[in-house]
């Protein structure tokens, strides 16, 4: 094996690193925008909204456009591709918007989900093809990061060994194109929270998957300073009948990031996965909480733990964005808070707080 290469130039890796650490500011997270048309649509069905262009526009403005308090725990927002080339009503692209207040804009670059042939119902994640020309327009165009979804499933005989290392390959490929083109790969190999199984089961899942993903990114010399890993907490299974204090699952996270991500990694931005917005809050406070060694910013990245009260309390009507506003600056304050041990959970009450955002083999 040769040991030849090269890691990013100097400017290079001093520009990815300034921006990897920007995003895990003490007391800052991501708000993750990015759903896919069919999956805002989705969330438009709940509220019985049409899924038009639109409606999408109108309501990535709402998020967008909250109060200048939002900028005090929202360091990054991930854009779906249609997002970023729209505009505010102010005639302000969102991009810029968001540059204007301190908010780096990054984008979802994959390209979904697709069956791994002969396997148990597992898949692999696509976009490669055009990827690097894809990332150069994003960087043209005002993104400082990317995002590429992953997804492993917990089975009897799952993750298989050729799912994890596909997935990480996969990773480790994007990472390095998104790392040349000057933008900041945020790594996300999501282990589904679909199915019974219990604590320690996630536990040593997430850290087989884990390790696989840092050996495939070391294999393609991707500069883990100018990176950010959005993991999900390791959590029982969905269905599971025992249940864990937040405690325990701080501890079985902790010490699964431990024992597999090098303490290079800038930082630490978990996706929320179904958990209720308090749960998610309360566990990222007690991940923080968490006595042990953390040499990484461990912060979130949520969609559905940022939004759900947001939806409920927009319900798509005008008249209802200032109140879509105030639940979304709640969450992000609590959740800023969280990162930072300081959350007393059920202190910041918010519209659907409590409620399960569990969606079966989540797509996004
Ligand atoms: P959730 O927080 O809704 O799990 O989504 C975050 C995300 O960006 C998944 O890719």
């Amino acid at each position: 094996m040769t040991t030849y290469f090269n890691y990013p130039s100097p400017a290079l890796q001093e520009e990815l690193r300034t921006i990897a650490h920007n995003i895990v500011a003490s007391g800052k997270g991501i708000l993750a925008a990015d759903e896919s048309t069919a999956t805002v649509g989705k969330r438009f069905a709940d509220i019985g909204l049409e899924n038009t262009e639109e409606n999408r526009r109108a309501y990535r403005e709402l998020l967008f456009t909250a109060d200048s308090a939002l900028n005090d725990n929202i360091s990054g927002v991930i854009l779906f591709h249609e997002t970023l080339y729209q505009k505010a009503s102010c005639g302000t692209s969102f991009a810029e918007l968001l540059k204007q207040r301190g908010i780096y804009p990054g984008i979802k670059v994959d390209k979904g989900v697709v069956n791994l042939f002969g396997s148990e119902d597992e898949c692999t994640t696509q976009g490669l093809d055009d990827l690097d020309a894809r990332c150069a327009q994003y960087k043209k165009d005002g993104c400082q990061f990317a995002k590429w979804r992953c997804v492993l499933k917990i089975g009897k005989n799952t993750p298989s060994y050729q799912a994890i290392l596909e997935n990480a390959n996969v990773l480790a490929r994007y990472a390095s194109i998104c790392q040349t083109n000057g933008l900041v790969p945020i790594v996300e190999p999501e282990v589904l929270p679909d199915g019974d199984h219990d604590l320690d089961r996630a536990q040593k899942v997430t850290e087989t998957v884990l390790a696989a993903v840092y050996k495939a990114l070391s294999d393609h010399h991707v500069f883990l300073e100018g990176t950010l890993l959005k993991p999900n907490m390791v959590t029982a299974g969905q269905s599971c009948k025992t249940k864990y204090t937040p405690e325990e699952v701080a501890k079985a996270t902790v010490t699964a990031l431990q024992r597999t991500v090098p303490p290079a990694v800038a930082g630490v931005t978990f996706l929320s996965g179904g958990q209720s917005e308090e749960d998610a809050s309360v566990h990222l406070n007690a991940i923080n909480a968490y006595p042990g060694r953390k040499p990484w910013g461990l912060t979130f990245s949520y969609g559905r733990a940022l939004q759900a009260s947001v939806l409920r309390a927009w319900g798509g009507k005008p008249e209802n964005v200032k109140a879509g506003q105030e639940e979304l600056l709640k969450r992000a304050k609590a959740n800023g808070l969280a990162c930072q041990a300081k959350y007393v959970a059920g202190s910041i009450p918010s519209f659907a707080a409590d409620k399960s955002l569990f969606v079966k083999a989540h797509a996004y």
